[in-house]
């Protein structure tokens, strides 16, 4: 897939598709779903494979441990593995799981992520991302769902509608595209910004086709009917 820009049109700022994106859909707000770690190990479990997998791995890990993450961080790789099987990859995803928690532990010496809230958000990045496995994604995740702070999740949705409406380059990473789209909007919206953009891209700004007919942003989009 290729998307042509014209270049004549005016085109669409951020706070712009915001605005217009809030009035289709109807105003986000943010709640939380897990604590941090629990966030983190969804995010983990979430990599490769679907939402729904994901949730019954966490769910299965959760259970077989009695919540207990201390004790995920003592367990065998097999035990682990045993736990998180139905969600496929589970013989990479049970070292991963242990070794991010007992860096946890040896940094923090408990396992609670709620120290990061205090911290100014690229601090609070950085230490996240210094953890083994954890890249921009997985930790723009744990910030902004779980801790409430402005860091802004890019996954495949998002990459892709953002391209689309020239807030990013065409070549740029979509692990740069999370600091670059964050700023792009003030602190208090972007967790709604990243749920417009992501029900966008699912409904409207489709992979393949997208709906550009039915589109709200299609009068300053310049990908509109070229994609
Ligand atoms: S659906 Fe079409 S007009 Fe709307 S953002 Fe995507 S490419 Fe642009």
């Amino acid at each position: 897939m290729t998307s042509v820009h014209s270049p004549n049109k005016k085109q669409i700022t951020p706070r712009e598709a915001f605005r217009l994106l809030e009035r289709e859909q109807g105003v986000a707000e943010w709640e939380t779903r897990y604590d941090g770690i629990s966030e983190l190990l969804f995010t983990i479990l979430s990599q490769h494979t679907s939402d729904l997998n994901a949730l019954r791995a966490f769910e299965s890990l959760r259970d077989a441990f009695d919540g207990a993450w201390e004790r995920v961080a003592e367990a065998d790789h097999e035990d682990i593995a045993r736990a998180i099987w139905i969600g496929g990859l589970s013989r990479v995803k049970a070292p991963r799981i242990k070794a991010v928690l007992k860096d946890i532990q040896s940094k923090r010496g408990n396992l609670e992520l709620s120290f990061l809230k205090e911290l100014p958000l690229s601090e609070a990045k950085s230490w996240l991302r210094e953890l083994p496995g954890v890249g921009p994604k997985t930790a723009a995740i744990v910030l902004c769902f779980a801790l409430g702070m402005p860091a802004m999740p890019v996954d495949t949705h998002i990459y892709r509608v953002s391209k689309r409406l020239g807030f990013i380059g065409s070549k740029t990473t979509a692990d740069r595209a999370h600091d670059i789209l964050e700023a792009t909007i003030d602190p208090e919206q972007v967790f709604a910004f990243h749920v417009y953009l992501i029900t966008h891209g699912r409904q409207v700004c489709k992979a393949r086709r997208p709906l550009c007919e039915k589109c709200i942003l299609k009068e300053k989009c310049p990908s509109a009917f070229q994609v």
